[in-house]
This record gives C-alpha cells, structure tokens and sequence, in this order.
C-alpha cells in the first residue's frame, strides 16, 4: 500500500512517500520555514534534489506544496494524489489513552488534544499537520502513530514516580517515554536476528541528538529511560536528561531565573553541549577531542558512562540481556562510541568484534563469535513503522 508519511512540527513537516509492504520510498523531503516564507526540499532515488521556495503561510500549504510536487509530471512520482492510499502521522504524547496506533476520527483529534498539556512543544503542530492533511485530502484515511505508545506496557514500579499518587491518578504524572516507534521497530529486528527465541531480552539504545534507552522482554517495553517529557534519562546533545531536583531551585534563587529560563538551559543549553561548551554534535566533539580539547573529552565520557549504566541497570531488571542494540544517529554512525560503551562490559557476556564494528548506517552483528550477548547495529526506520501500522489499520476498515 502507498503510504505518504508526515512528521509534522512547529515550522516544519517532514515527509516520506512509500510502499508499506517492501519499504521501498518513492519520494522524501522536508517543508521548512512554515509561517515564516517556506520552502521546500524533494528527494527522489537516483535523482538530484528539488529545492525550491514556496510561500507556506501555513502547514495546509506546505502539505499542498508535497501533493503537488509528488503529482508534478517532471520531479514527481505519481500521476494523482488518489494513488496515496493513506497518511501516517507522527505524534509524540499519547498519554495514557494511546497504547497503540489509531485511525484519526473525532474521537482520535479529541484524545490528542487531551494530551497536549504532557507534549506542549509537539502535540499542537502534530494536530496542524493531521487537520492540514484533512482539509487538502478529506477522504483519504489518516493515521496517527504515537511515540509513547510503545513504552505503555511497561510495569507500575516502571513507570511510577516516587511523589505523591495523586498526581498519578489526578494528572497522569508517570513514566512515558519516547522514540517508541524506532525501539519497536529496532527490537522487533534484533528478536528477529537472535533467531525468533521464546524468550529474549533486548536494551536498545536510541542514541541521537535525543537519545534514549529502553529494556524489552519478549517484544514488550518493560523500562525505559525517557519519562513524563523527552527531557529525562540521560545527558543527550543539548538535554540534560535526570538531574538533581535541588539544581533547579539553587540556580533559579541564584540568578532569578524563571521557569521558562531554567527549562530552555535544561533543554537547549545543557547535555554534552553544556559540558563541552563546543557542540551539541557528536563529530565535533570527536574532532574537538582529538584535538585535546579535554570538555569534549569529558563531555563524551560522561555520555559513555551514563549509557554503560543504563545497559547494567537494565540488564539487571531483566535477569540478564541477550542483545544490545544500537540505533540512531550515533548509534548507527559512531563506531568509537560504540566500542566505548561496550568496553568493561566483558564481565556481562559482552565482547564485541572491533573490525566488524566498523560499520556504518548498516544492519549488521558486531559481537564476537564467542560474545554470550549479541551486538547488533540496526539503522532505525520509524517511516516504514508508521506506513506498516497505517496500512494495517486501514485495510481493517
Ligand atoms: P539523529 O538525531 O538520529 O539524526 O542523530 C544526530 C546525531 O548523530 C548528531 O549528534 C550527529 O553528530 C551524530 N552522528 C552522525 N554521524 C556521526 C558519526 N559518523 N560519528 C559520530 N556521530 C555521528
């Protein structure tokens, strides 16, 4: 089934056109600068890009704009729009009413909605994006595909948070977690690379300019590092991940920051840029080490070992680990990283082969032959996840 895959944010939509069956894409790009001026990136296999400037006031223009270049005789791919069976949308906070994907009606816009208060940033412009494809295709079926869904079936002890219940049960304060398309797509992989066992347990690592860690017992989310918002876990390109509570009112009384202040230094001005004071992008950092800058250096240890203690402390909540996996853009790229983290690891079954790691973006098993616990490098592929889960919804309709 033709897929047109939408990941729509504040200003900017990203979009994948593809068969949900083989994972072939047609057509992908990105409308940027929505509200602003606009404009519009078009890549298609074996062909030079098309760039070009076009007036998006709005996401219903931008989304215009893709219709029309994926229909365009000379840079597209498809004779007519009726040939998208449908539209997969990324959305980021399910909150507690989304345990699974589902097919935009009111019912679905009302519940999204509901959670914009756990994904302020996110929500809304995901709204924009659905409500854009509404009004330019009204009868081509839309679905939305959350990124906390995965996470849901995680255990109380999990996702509770040790303050009061009331905020549980009054304002679904809780572990959610995030990137939950790509750890479902990345474990449902490596289970299928371990060989199919009735039981395995995976730790896949999210590692990109967000990253993420999470703990999967036979396909299901049992833990996983991000929490109420994708600010939790651990030190990321500009996030800061879990940090003493006290931090946040010993600097705020310090220099009178507001909130607001303090979220925007915790979020854009921390991680490994904070630290570094160089760059929130794991090539700097590498470059900028080498060079002997030692904050890079730090910077880049405290990300290794933070990820290390994650892999043990997962590991544990599992009775054991059968495959660790690495995805995303340091994940899949960052071959030193990944020997970094696993090095000292030995004393729970994990080795790896230092000349097969040296892959890049390629799914491939880089654990030594005698490794009791598998490697595995598995490039992400949220868009096929979506495009699969669309069409399975609408061919059930
Ligand atoms: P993502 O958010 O998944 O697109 O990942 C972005 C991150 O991947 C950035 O921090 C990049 O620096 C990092 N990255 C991409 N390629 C490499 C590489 N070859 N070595 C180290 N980091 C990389």
């Amino acid at each position: 089934m033709k897929i047109l895959v939408i990941n729509a944010g504040s200003s900017s939509l990203k979009y994948q056109f593809m068969e949900s069956e083989g994972g072939e894409v047609f057509a992908k790009g990105l409308c940027e600068r929505i509200g602003i001026d606009g404009r519009l990136t078009h890549k298609v296999p074996g062909r030079d890009d098309v760039k070009a400037d076009i007036a998006m006031p709005t996401h219903g223009e931008a989304i215009q704009a893709v219709l029309d270049i994926l229909v365009d005789p000379a840079k597209g791919v498809i004779a007519s729009t009726d040939e998208i069976a449908a539209v997969g949308h990324r959305v980021l906070h399910g909150g507690m009413e989304f345990t699974a994907s589902c097919l935009v009606d009111d019912k679905c816009i009302a519940a999204i909605e509901k959670c914009i208060p756990l994904g302020p940033l996110h929500n809304p412009a995901n709204l924009t994006g659905i409500r854009a494809c509404q009004k330019v295709m009204p009868t081509t079926p839309q679905v939305a595909v959350f990124d906390t869904a995965f996470h849901m079936t995680m255990p109380p002890k999990a996702y509770i948070y040790p303050i009061p219940y009331e905020y549980y049960e009054k304002d679904d304060v809780r572990r959610y977690g995030f990137h939950g398309t790509s750890h479902r797509y990345v474990s449902a992989r490596a289970i299928d690379m371990l060989g199919n066992p009735e039981h395995s347990r995976v730790i896949c690592c999210h590692l990109g300019n967000g990253s993420s860690l999470s703990a999967v017992v036979d396909g299901k989310c049992v833990d996983t590092s991000m929490g109420l918002g994708p600010l939790a876990g651990f030190l990321m390109g500009t996030r800061a991940g879990d940090i003493d509570a006290t931090i946040l009112e010993y600097l705020m009384g310090r220099y009178g920051y507001d909130i607001k202040e303090m979220n925007n230094i915790l979020n854009k001005k921390s991680g490994v840029l904070g630290i570094s004071g160089v760059s929130s992008d794991f090539r700097d950092l590498d470059e900028a080490a080498a060079n002997g800058n030692e904050r890079a250096r730090l910077a880049l240890d405290k990300f290794i070992y933070e990820v290390k203690k994650f892999i043990g402390a997962y590991s544990t909540a599992m009775g054991g680990v059968d495959a660790i996996v690495f995805t995303a853009g340091i994940g899949e790229n960052s071959c030193d990283l990944r020997a970094d983290i696993c090095s000292g690891l030995e004393y729970m079954g994990v080795k790896m082969d230092e000349e097969k790691n040296k892959v890049r973006g390629k799914e491939t098993d880089v654990s030594a032959a005698d490794s009791k616990v598998k490697i595995f490098v598995i490039p992400t592929n949220e868009e096929l996840m979506i495009a699969k889960d669309t069409e399975e919804i609408v061919k059930a309709l």
